[in-house]
């Protein structure tokens, strides 16, 4: 059985339906979405960054599961008369269809009732190992994790066992092209070293354990990086930054208010560093990121034992915290029976580990931070008022970036120079021409928003050339140098565009010069009722400019 030949695909081919109009697009009774693989490849990277190799290989290995699971119970459908070679290569053909990858079939063996199976196939085109391949050049395994999934969902749902597929070689390794085998998951020596990547498992407990390294990873960069945390000369940060420095020589608790993205860890952490507490840890938990029925065994830590999937007995952030400096940024979302908590350990200096009887004794120093109104919350019912007041004893407000223009200047240099080093590029500078919409736009997401675009123009200006306006704004509206103004049809366009069709239109109705200047000058009077100063204006000259026009015209008529 060396060459398979595919039946024709245009029963699978008839089974795609388009519905635009109802927002749908349909494979048989499966809904489908039509994406970008560019939006694919963007997730797979997101996944690998955020979570590593192995876990963002286990969801795409399992995604890939659950599509060829599905797909597999169409080729019981469609070809249901068919010989089980021809129903069974649904699989490979649909696989083709929806855009993954071109599967040349090299050997296939099968017996649905003995439940033996031995498949062989090549790949082309794989989708995976393209984008892979750009994103992170070659590599030393095999990279088509979804696709394999694919092979080994469908083939195990067709089988009604669990048939293990390898990727033997792979395009992303060098190969030309990527070649897969499958065989029953017992016929696999090495099975251990691949299963797992097909079982559910919770990632929280590894998420919380990487948090937590980068925690410690970031404290480490920060330090080396930048030892001077805070940038700043204007008025709005000189009086924040002396707020901060007198409340570092006392252990009083801070709240520090301001919008999202000004900068309140760096004030926060500026404060740690300045203090006593300066060699004890400096622990940050954001209490929006973390889900609600987590957040107490974060804080407060957990005994082994106390909840269902408490394993192992865990320190909480503030026993991490010990003798050094606790922020909680966003504490405005702390849900109230955390809010109770926290207030108990203010006020009695101790904490309890969720599942413990035992109490320690802490010696932290709390800095809250919020971007929400917490009177307000207060009033709502959303935030406890004996917790607010003992939070707000020493309020700091960190001013936003539009009230800080003085600083954009050195916060850009330095900015400059880290993502220079970050991404290896050296640039000459910025444009006088950029630095000026830089300070004339609004900064919505303030310092954060700031890096964000500066680190875009570092990696899109030219090696050894400036950053121009185009490599920071990808929206020219978002300053304030281009005007927008809504045209005859509606549609939101910009002044030098209308002026163009203006000229336009006036040269193809055959109009002259001197009569536009006439036509004008006559609109202008009537719309100011005869008045020659109203009518100056609305023409943008002064009034005898208008006269001598308006003379030049009675000599000529
Ligand atoms: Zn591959």
């Amino acid at each position: 059985m060396s060459t398979i030949q595919y039946p024709q695909d245009n029963d699978l081919r008839s089974l795609v339906r388009f519905c635009a109009e109802k927002g749908m697009i349909w494979l048989d009774e499966n809904r489908m979405i039509l994406m970008h693989a560019a939006a694919m490849a963007a997730l797979r990277k997101e996944l690998i960054d955020a979570l590593g190799i192995d876990q963002a290989r286990r969801i795409l290995t399992r995604m890939g599961y659950a599509s060829g699971a599905r797909d597999a119970e169409l080729a019981k459908k469609v070809r249901s008369g068919k010989c089980v070679t021809d129903t069974f290569v649904v699989g490979p053909q649909l696989h083709m269809l929806e855009g993954s990858v071109l599967v040349t079939p090299v050997s296939l063996e099968m017996d649905v009732e003995a439940g033996r199976f031995y498949g062989e196939f090549l790949w082309d085109n794989s989708y995976e190992a393209e984008v892979h391949v750009g994103e992170y050049g070659h590599t030393d395994q095999p990279v088509c994790w979804m696709q394999l999934g694919y092979a080994s969902g469908y083939t195990s749902a067709f089988m009604g066992r669990f048939v293990l597929f390898k990727e033997t070689e792979c395009a992303a390794t060098g190969h030309n092209q990527c070649r897969i085998v499958g065989k029953p998951v017992e016929e696999w020596p090495d099975a251990a070293e691949h299963t797992p990547y097909y079982e559910a498992d919770s990632i929280l407990s590894h998420m919380l354990e990487l948090r937590g390294q980068v925690d410690a990873l970031r404290a480490s960069l920060d330090r080396s990086q930048q030892p001077q945390n805070l940038i700043g000369s204007s008025a709005g940060f000189r009086h924040a930054y002396t707020l901060i420095e007198k409340a570092a020589a006392t252990h009083v608790t801070v709240l520090l208010l301001g919008e999202t993205g000004v900068g309140k860890e760096r004030f926060a952490r500026a404060l740690h560093d300045t203090s006593r507490r300066a060699a004890a840890p400096f622990v940050a938990v954001n209490c929006a990121a973390l889900p609600h029925e987590l957040i107490e065994s974060e804080l407060f830590g957990v005994e082994k034992g106390a909840f269902t999937g408490a394993h192992a007995s865990r320190a909480g952030k503030f026993e991490r915290a010990d003798g050094g400096t606790l922020f909680l940024d966003e504490i405005g979302e702390m849900p109230l029976a955390a809010q109770a908590k926290l207030l108990r350990v203010l006020q009695e200096g101790e904490i309890e580990r969720l599942g413990d009887e035992r109490v320690r004794k802490i010696n932290v120093r709390l800095v809250a931070a919020t971007n929400v109104d917490l009177q307000a919350a207060v009033k709502a019912g959303r935030f406890r008022g004996d917790l607010y007041y003992r939070l707000n004893v020493y309020p700091v407000k960190i001013p936003p970036l539009r009230e800080r223009v003085a600083d954009i200047q050195p916060l850009v240099e330095a900015m400059l120079q880290r993502f220079g080093a970050l991404h290896d590029k050296r640039v000459a500078g910025i444009t006088d021409k950029a630095l000026r919409a830089l300070k004339n736009y609004a900064w919505p997401g303030n310092i954060r928003e700031l890096e964000n675009i500066i680190e875009r123009g570092v990696i899109l200006a030219p090696q050894n050339d400036w950053i121009e306006i185009e490599h920071l704004f990808t929206e020219p509206q978002d300053f304030g140098s281009v005007q927008h103004i809504i045209d005859d049809n509606g549609s939101l366009t910009d002044a030098e565009c209308v002026m163009e069709n203006l000229c336009l239109r006036i040269v193809e109705a055959g109009v002259g010069l001197d009569q536009l200047e006439e036509a004008l000058i006559q609109h202008a009077v009537k719309e100011s009722r005869g008045n020659l100063a109203g009518a100056a204006r609305l023409l943008r000259i002064t009034r005898p400019q208008l006269n001598y026009r308006l003379k030049k015209k009675d000599a000529a008529g």
